[in-house]
């Protein structure tokens, strides 16, 4: 018989609560979008405020204040100085639409036909990592390689290509044995997983059909089972791209807006950014790589309302322009595009992210975040922990020594989150993997609930 769903009826801060009066903590961030919380006042007010005036008026051909200045907003953030020192093209050009698939969708229409139009390529293509998924639209299913979500619809996708993600855990080239501690602080290998990125471009050119196009889920692949990458990768990649003229997209849909954090996985502070009191909201900046094409989404608005942006270069922008008899225009548009509540919204939220008082609470709660996980080490059946700034993927299997994973069809994942949610902690799994995303406003002793309460479901539910 079906089971009746949690009726979810109001919520406040990191608490969200049903229709039957029980409590939970909103340990995944309401599906990886709640940034500052539940009814937040400041948000609330921008809302209400935006709602006195206008909702929503159409952006095909006029233009608004709210989603002008959010544009203004998102460029500043993008483009820390160390983009122009690096000689990097600036992020300058922002196209709203509405989710996460749309931003990729964006994404993915705009890289096409700027190579076609202006780098003279024929026939542009994309890669894409292992595992990766891009959102559900056919443009998205199309670059996506994730199986489960993916394979019935390959009928109505473009080929696209694949390369290794680096995930150290369960890389076939890691020669290390299992340890207590996150798979990639004691990996063993010789970085096949970038010379299978280099390859797969190489044979492409000398095929005489180049790959134009790479798409990353930067520091951290989330529908994947949250695979984080270990340092340098990044760096890596990007640069063979960028040499290579192959152009990037990064997916930030789950890691943009400070999700990523202040803070390495090491503990330490990101350096990249050479500004310690201001870093990047973005995690393709933690290696100092500046993208093509960045997609934004879910934590955008703060999680209050859906809306996306993607950015982009000038030189892509320009591929775009000319005289009307050339029909040159970019012709994607979305009614909702630059809707003025969602605007107002997130240039809310993006002054609550660059506020110094929640850069402070981030990196504090992210130090407490890997304190507590650390706590989970002792329970055999914890494979690998792997935490970037306040999101983390607890990896179940049936023995730690041996990295052996439960059966799908056992729903270890499952079951572990059912039993959280009985005792007031609400998350959902990726297969064996529990995630575990606080939104920033989380207090201490949250936290701590959250972690316990994970550790008890385990213990009582696997071992
Ligand atoms: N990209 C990534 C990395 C995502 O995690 C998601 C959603 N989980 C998407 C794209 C698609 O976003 P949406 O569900 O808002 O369409």
């Amino acid at each position: 018989m079906a089971e009746r769903p949690v009726v979810i009826s109001g919520g406040k801060g990191t608490e969200i609560w049903d229709d039957r009066g029980n409590k939970y903590l909103d340990a995944n961030s309401s599906i990886w979008t709640n940034l500052h919380g539940h009814q937040h006042p400041k948000i609330n007010k921008a809302i209400s405020d935006q709602l006195g005036r206008i909702s929503h008026s159409s952006a095909l051909g006029l233009a608004n204040e709210p989603s002008a200045m959010l544009a203004e907003g998102l460029v500043k953030a993008s483009n820390p100085s160390w983009v122009k020192r690096s000689g990097q093209a600036g992020l300058e050009k922002v196209f709203y639409s509405d989710d996460g698939s749309t931003a990729i969708e964006t994404a993915l229409k705009m890289a096409y036909e700027h190579q076609r139009r202006s780098l003279g390529i024929k026939s542009p293509r994309f890669i894409s990592m292992d595992g990766g998924y891009h959102g559900d639209t056919i443009g998205g299913v199309s670059l996506g390689k994730a199986g489960m979500f993916h394979d019935s619809f390959r009928g109505l996708c473009f080929k696209t290509e694949k390369f290794m993600s680096p995930a150290c855990y369960r890389c076939p080239f890691n020669k290390a044995k299992p340890e207590r501690a996150d798979g990639r602080d004691y990996r063993k290998c010789n970085w096949e997983c970038v010379d299978d990125f280099s390859s797969k471009l190489d044979s492409a050119k000398k095929s005489g059909k180049p790959i134009t196009s790479v798409i990353v889920e930067p520091l951290m692949q989330g529908a994947a089972g949250m695979i984080a990458q270990p340092k340098g990768w990044l760096k890596r990649i990007g640069q063979i791209a960028k040499e290579g003229g192959v152009q990037i997209i990064a997916d930030e849909v789950m890691t943009g807006f400070g999700r990523t954090g202040i803070l390495n996985h090491a503990g330490k502070e990101r350096r990249s950014t050479k500004v310690a009191t201001s870093p990047s909201l973005f995690a393709i900046h933690a290696e100092g790589i500046q993208p093509d094409f960045l997609c934004l989404a879910k934590g955008m608005t703060g999680g209050y309302l859906p809306m996306a942006a993607t950015l982009t270069t000038q030189g892509v922008f320009d591929s775009f322009l000319g005289d009307y008899e050339e029909l040159k225009t970019f012709f994607h548009g979305h009614s909702y595009t630059g809707n003025q509540l969602g605007s107002a919204a997130s240039l809310a939220s993006l002054s609550l992210c660059e506020s110094e008082k929640s850069i402070k609470r981030r990196k504090q709660l992210e130090q407490l975040m890997s304190e507590e996980l650390k706590g989970l080490w002792d329970l055999d059946v914890v494979g690998d922990i792997r935490q970037e700034g306040l999101v983390a993927g607890i990896e179940l299997v049936r023995d730690w020594k041996t990295r052996e994973a439960y059966d799908w069809r056992e729903k270890a994942g499952v079951l572990i989150c059912q039993s959280m949610a009985t005792m007031g902690v609400m998350t959902r799994p990726v297969g064996n993997v529990i995630v575990l995303m606080p939104p920033y406003c989380t207090t201490d002793s949250q936290l701590r609930k959250m972690v316990r309460v994970m550790r008890k479901a385990i213990r009582e539910t696997l071992t």
